[in-house]
This record gives C-alpha cells, sequence and structure tokens, in this order.
C-alpha cells in the first residue's frame, strides 16, 4: 500500500495515452479521420492527459467547466482545477459527434470525440484573461489588459486563440520526443511514484525548475529535504521563450550540483513535458495540482514563483494557496479538492554578514551585505560575459552555463524587469 499522496481527483491515475494493440488500431483509424492542427499548449496538455499528470481530465474542457475554473478554481462536477484546459479552433467544419485527429507539427497526438464546441468571443477571451491573469503587482493595475496585450505572454495566446473551443475525451498516441530526446530525466507520474515507493518516502517535496539551478534553489532544496522525505527536482523540458536556457543544459546543471552538494538518496530528479504558460500565480497552483500526481505532496512556492514581468505580487502565488477551495468548503468530496500544500519558502540568498545562506526571514543585514541576482540577471551576465559575484552559483553550475553561452551563435537579447533587480 502506498503512503503517498493518492492522485487529484480521486479517481486514482487517469492515462490516456494508449498502448500495444489498441495503439496501433487507433492510430491506422486516426490516418483517416480530418486533422486539426493543435498548438505546442494543446501539445503538452494532450501528453500530461496522456500520461496522468493531469489526473482526473480526460479531455478538454467545456464551456461549463472554463467557467468554473476561471471563476472559482471548480469543474462542474466540483473537481479544483486552477487554469483552463481547452482546445482552440478557427475550423467551422468540425461539429458536434465527429471523431478528429489531432495533430502539432506533423505529428498526430491524440483523437478527441467532439462532445461540445462553443464559440469564444473576443470578450470571452478577455474575461478569461482578467480572471486568470491578471494579479495584485503593478502592471496589473489601471489598464491591464492594455499592458498585458505588450507584454504578457499567457495573455497574448489566449487572446490569439480561435473563435471556438471544442470538449471531449481524448485517446492519446503520443508522447512526442520526450521519451527518447529527455530520456535520463523524462518521468511519467507512476515511475516517479514507483521510485518514492521504493526509497519509503510518503511526505515528498518539489522543486520546480524552469532557469538554471544555483545556490538559492540548491537551499530551497536542502530546507525540503530536511522536512521531508526527499526532494523532486522537476524541471520543465517543453519550450520556454527565447533567451531561456535549454533543458539539456539545465539538466546538465542540476546533475552537477547534485552530485557534487546533496545526499545523493534524497534527491530524485524528473522533467515533465509541459510549456509554460505564464499564468503566475495560478500556475504555482497547476504546479502543485500536477506534483500530486507524481507523488508529491509539498510544492516547494518561493518568491515571484512563475511570475512574469511585474504583473503579480512577489508572494501572491504562496498566498493565492490560502484562496482557494479546499474540501472543508466547497469540493463536495474530499478527492476533488486540492491535497498537496505549499512549502512556502521566503527569499533566500548568501549573505556574507551571516557568512551562508539565509532568508529575508533569518538575515537582520542589508542589502550590500547579500548577493541578490535573479535568473534573469544571471542570464544577461552570463550571455554578455560580466562577472558573476561569489557565492551565487556553484561554479561548476557555472562552467556549465559558461560554456552554453560561448557556444551561441545568436545572442538574444534579455529584458529584465523589476522583479529581478533585487529591491
Ligand atoms: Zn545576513
Amino acid at each position: 500500500m502506498s503512503e503517498l499522496v493518492p492522485p487529484h481527483g480521486g479517481k486514482g491515475l487517469i492515462c490516456c495515452l494508449l498502448e500495444g494493440a489498441g495503439l496501433e488500431s487507433e492510430k491506422k483509424k486516426a490516418n483517416g479521420l480530418k486533422k486539426l492542427e493543435i498548438s505546442p499548449r494543446a501539445k503538452g496538455d494532450l501528453i500530461m492527459m496522456g500520461i496522468g499528470g493531469f489526473s482526473p481530465l480526460d479531455g478538454f474542457m467545456t464551456k461549463l467547466d472554463w467557467k468554473g475554473v476561471c471563476e472559482d478554481f471548480l469543474m462542474a462536477d466540483g473537481t479544483f482545477w486552477p487554469v483552463p484546459v481547452t482546445l482552440d479552433t478557427n475550423d467551422e467544419s468540425v461539429k458536434v459527434g465527429d471523431e478528429v485527429a489531432l495533430v502539432h507539427e506533423g505529428e498526430i497526438y491524440a483523437t478527441m470525440k467532439i462532445t461540445e464546441k462553443y464559440e469564444m468571443t473576443e470578450a470571452d477571451k478577455r474575461w478569461e484573461c482578467e480572471k486568470v491573469y491578471k494579479g495584485e503587482g503593478e502592471d496589473s493595475q489601471g489598464d491591464f489588459m492594455a499592458k498585458a496585450l505588450e507584454d504578457h505572454p499567457g495573455v497574448q495566446m489566449v487572446m490569439a486563440q480561435g473563435k471556438y473551443n471544442l470538449a471531449g475525451p481524448v485517446r492519446v498516441l503520443s508522447e512526442g520526443d520526450y521519451p527518447t530526446k529527455y530520456a535520463d530525466v523524462y518521468q511519467r507520474p507512476a515511475e516517479a511514484r514507483r521510485i518514492f515507493e521504493e526509497r519509503g518516502w510518503k511526505e515528498v517535496a518539489a522543486l520546480q525548475l524552469r532557469n538554471p539551478m544555483h545556490r538559492s534553489h540548491e537551499h530551497l532544496a536542502k530546507i525540503a529535504v530536511d522536512v521531508c522525505d526527499g526532494v523532486y527536482i522537476h524541471s520543465l523540458v517543453g519550450n520556454l521563450k527565447p533567451g531561456d536556457i535549454p533543458a539539456e543544459v539545465r539538466v546538465k546543471c542540476i546533475d552537477a550540483l547534485v552530485k557534487g552538494y546533496f545526499v545523493e538518496d534524497k534527491v530524485v530528479q524528473g522533467g515533465y513535458p509541459l510549456d509554460m504558460r505564464y499564468a503566475g500565480p495560478r500556475e504555482g497552483l497547476l504546479h502543485a495540482t500536477f506534483r500530486q500526481n507524481y507523488g508529491v505532496s509539498r510544492m516547494i512556492i518561493g518568491r515571484d514563483h512563475a511570475g512574469v514581468g511585474d504583473f503579480y505580487g512577489m508572494f501572491e502565488a504562496q498566498t493565492i494557496f490560502d484562496k482557494i477551495p479546499y474540501a472543508a468548503d466547497v469540493c463536495p468530496m474530499p478527492g476533488k479538492a486540492l491535497i498537496c500544500t505549499p512549502l512556502k519558502i521566503d527569499w533566500t540568498f548568501y549573505c556574507h554578514k551571516c557568512d551562508g545562506m539565509a532568508s529575508l526571514r533569518t538575515c537582520p543585514h542589508g542589502k550590500d551585505d547579500r548577493v541578490l541576482l535573479s535568473g534573469t540577471k544571471l542570464r544577461k551576465g552570463l550571455s554578455e560575459g560580466t562577472e558573476i559575484p561569489d557565492h551565487f552559483g556553484r561554479e561548476e553550475v557555472l562552467e556549465i552555463l559558461r560554456e552554453y553561452y560561448a557556444g551561441l551563435t545568436e545572442k538574444v537579447e534579455i529584458k529584465t524587469h523589476k522583479a529581478a533587480d533585487g529591491q
């Protein structure tokens, strides 16, 4: 009997990925179906539904689900879910009852039986953006949509979606190139659970990473090891924005850190196949939701988790956990509420006066005593070849990063914003 936290939704792991003979015959059928081109985001969502990462979802959301999720974090049946998982199209010809093949860059990822087709007007999309993406940061004040249309990749994606959303159950046919390209780190939830169980872990914390791992991340992971049975260092291996560091480089950095600075059997490294949604605090909730499916009971949420520009408050991704419905409130069945809880940690850094890693809660010293550098500023420094301050990153990691930047032929300009300045 597993002592790990159960998958979200109370129905066990729901995996829509077909295997064996069923997969072969569905693939044959899919070739003859009408093909619908899908976004990279939908591709990631499909793979997650395939491997059980999005349990209990087994298809794209209906209008009622979409509305409930945007408004109250609840699907029509009362299951907690933090962000819309919808499939958009401009195709006028598809109709309810059709079966279609969902295609991305020439590969069929799934078949889907359309049970609902609903219009998404400009006003609907704007409403979704206001509900899901608007935060408490400076850029969310005043005319949020005007600023977001210019600078918020999450909002830009929603506003660029098609005129309709399609809902219905899916049968997933492919995990794309994740199992081969990221063979060392790509994990299905069942595989991660098995590893945790073999180690006898019960309380597992996850550290979400989309940037290279530095001293502050190392510190967060070690706090987690101290208070839980182990830490799952879980990297995004889907698409990022230009200027971000590719997954294979980040994975190498984590390997170097784990090897040199961790008790190895207290750490598991894994990768998951999603793109960033750039949904700020709501994305923090999504991270906790799908981590629960991986067997994780504590989600490390630090400063500006999944932040975008200055749209969100520095700790909004922590406080949002206090505002969502839990079992005792609206979720009618305990399994439908989120069980994974946040491990809230303040901003961490190296402090010269403390002579060690510290956080805003433990260090009484001033800005000048602390080594403060955000991932964004660091990337800027590395890409422009300037010195990185002592104690910011481990030398082994910086070496890997310098080598990566030296090999780049095209330099991407990295915009910094206030959140990156350490103010
Ligand atoms: Zn200090």
